[in-house]
Formats: C-alpha cells, sequence, structure tokens
C-alpha cells in the first residue's frame, strides 16, 4: 500500500474510488477523523488519504484522477468515448471500458 494523494471530501475521494476501480486500480480510502467534530484539527488532516493497494498505479492513478478532477457539470450529456466508442453517463470522466480521460472538446 502506499499513499496516493488527499482527498477534498468523502464524496470526492468515493467519486476518485470509484473512477479508479473503474480502470482497474485498486485503491482504498483511509480517514483518522471520520465525520467527526473537526474543530481544531487542520483541514489537511481530516481529508480522506487515498491509498494505493500497489504503488505502480501510482502514475495511471494520478492521471485518472486528474482527468476526474475537471469532471462534468451535474447536467452534463452523456458522452462516448473516443477510443472505443463506448456509451457512457455524465457521470463518468473516464471510459469504463478502455480507461480512455474523457475528451474536454467532446459533446
Ligand atoms: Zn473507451
Amino acid at each position: 500500500m502506499m499513499k496516493l494523494m488527499l482527498a477534498p471530501n468523502l464524496v470526492t475521494g468515493q467519486h476518485w474510488i470509484n473512477v479508479l476501480a473503474a480502470a482497474g486500480v485498486q485503491c482504498e480510502m483511509h480517514n483518522r477523523y471520520l465525520n467527526g467534530a473537526l474543530g481544531d484539527i487542520p483541514a489537511d488532516q481530516c481529508a480522506p488519504e487515498l491509498w494505493l493497494a500497489d504503488e505502480r498505479d501510482e502514475i495511471l492513478a494520478r492521471r485518472l484522477i486528474d482527468a476526474a478532477r475537471q469532471g462534468p457539470a451535474a447536467d452534463a450529456p452523456a458522452w462516448r468515448c473516443g477510443q472505443c466508442g463506448e456509451s457512457l453517463e455524465a457521470q463518468f470522466t473516464v471510459c469504463w471500458q478502455c480507461g480512455t480521460p474523457r475528451d474536454p472538446l467532446d459533446g
């Protein structure tokens, strides 16, 4: 296991894990201060941590998360993968079939 990065919140962290899982990258979310009263704890210590199961996936994982960060608006239309032609719901920022990030110019 290796610590990949911090997520800004649990929802985003879970989304990134879903994106990674769809690409076959195993990742877990760890958080030492789950939903408690965060009080004086600095934000960077209460944010969820993403841990990679296999550190060899790091480069791919970072690329996928970068793509996911630029995710679509909630009302974005469905899109089609430019690589394999798969039809994908708007919430997917990478193709679950072949792992290609969505072309921002598409759709
Ligand atoms: Zn594809």
